[in-house]
């Protein structure tokens, strides 16, 4: 690969195929998977990489459908056996799921290895996986710009020291408020803050689903309330889908600093509240960036105060 054409951001995590189901809708196989989420955002914005893992099974479709949206699939690893599958249900008020099954397949052997042309990229986005395997990764880039890293209560639970080391070593995190109370056991999200950013980061991002997000730093905070939405079919992976849209339009504007996070969430909610109109990729395979400018042109004149 000529070395202008290597992806300007990095992201790594779970390729599943998930079973959903909601109280309008149940869906079965589809795509699914932290890093599917992620990248699919991000493209948008900037070439972007894949590091993940999947099956023999895994249909011919779904590497077509990354393709088209243009995401670099060199990183991606396909090892014989059977692709990571996922299933949950959500209650009526879409608030709370359950997970029903977890068959970590192919993913329970999954050793991160970067390509040579990934090695370079400036942004890197360590999406949930076990934080030993997001050290691996981090051994493997040579000097990122900027790397986000995400997590979720599992590695909370039983991997907390080597999450503790890799999330030192970051600039970012990016947590839901569950597990940012689960890590710090502080209840207010200004202490548990303040605790993730003496871990090392220089940004804490935690997010409160259609809530919004609150970014922290250690001189101040910034609110960002999600896109209003009147509907939505579901709302799996929205939390990669901005976190990848975030990074994506991040590495676009070349920054690391507090100005352009605050622009890059703004893309990221925006792409995520498009994301969960529709199952699975389906509405972001048939997203463009002037659909996405609209309305990140309406959330801005909803935040504005004069
Ligand atoms: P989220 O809605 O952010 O929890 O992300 C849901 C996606 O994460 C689904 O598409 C699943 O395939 C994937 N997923 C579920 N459980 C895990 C897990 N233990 N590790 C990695 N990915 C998972």
């Amino acid at each position: 690969m000529k070395k202008d054409s290597a992806p300007k951001l990095v992201i790594v995590g779970s390729i599943g195929i998930d079973t959903i189901e909601t109280p309008r809708e149940k869906r079965v196989e589809i795509l699914g998977g932290s890093v599917s989420y992620a990248c699919a955002a991000a493209s948008f914005f900037v070439k972007t990489g894949m590091v993940g893992v999947v099956g023999t099974d895994f249909p011919s479709e779904h590497r077509n459908l990354w393709k088209k949206m243009g995401i670099d699939l060199a990183g991606l690893q396909t090892e014989e056996g059977k692709t990571f599958r996922w299933s949950g249900v959500y209650e009526a008020n879409m608030d709370n799921r359950r997970t029903l099954l977890t068959e970590l397949n192919v993913f329970e052997r999954f050793t991160p290895e970067l390509p040579e042309a990934y090695r370079d990229a400036p942004y890197l986005f360590l999406g949930n996986i076990a934080p030993e395997l997001q050290l691996h990764v981090l051994e493997q880039v040579r000097s990122p710009k900027f790397v986000l890293i995400d997590t979720m209560d599992l590695w909370i639970n039983i991997a907390r020291e080597k999450l503790v080391q890799v999330v030192g070593k970051c600039d970012m995190l990016t947590l839901n408020e569950s597990e940012a109370r689960l890590f710090t056991g502080e209840h207010s999200l200004m202490d548990a803050a303040k605790a993730l950013l003496a871990m090392g980061p220089r940004f804490v991002l935690i997010k409160k689903g259609a809530s919004g997000s609150m970014l922290f730093s250690k001189t101040g905070i910034f609110l960002l309330h999600a896109f209003p939405l009147a509907d939505f079919k579901d709302p799996t992976g929205a939390g990669d889908t901005f976190a990848g849209g975030l990074m994506g339009a991040l590495a676009e504007s070349g920054g690391t600093g507090e100005t352009e996070i605050r622009r890059a969430m703004l893309y990221g909610s925006v792409t995520a509240a498009f994301g969960v109109e529709e199952f699975s990729l389906e509405r972001l395979a048939v997203l463009d960036r002037k659909q996405i400018e609209a309305r990140a042109k309406m959330l801005r004149s909803m935040c504005a105060i004069n």
